[in-house]
């Protein structure tokens, strides 16, 4: 199993929870899947370059 660290929007706190233990709304992944993607992009990017 894996741990997923969330972040609470409303507190701007982190955690392991699905729910925020202090407000109790939903947490949420702080990072967006598509952050990640163009993070894996400009790595492909780089490769290509030294590659060429
Ligand atoms: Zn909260």
């Amino acid at each position: 199993m894996k741990l997923q660290i969330l972040e609470c929007k409303k507190c701007k706190t982190f955690t392991l929870e699905k729910e925020c233990s202090s407000c109790n709304s939903k947490t949420e992944n702080p990072k967006p899947a598509k952050y990640s993607e163009t993070d894996k992009l400009s790595k492909y990017r780089n490769l290509a370059r030294k590659n060429s």
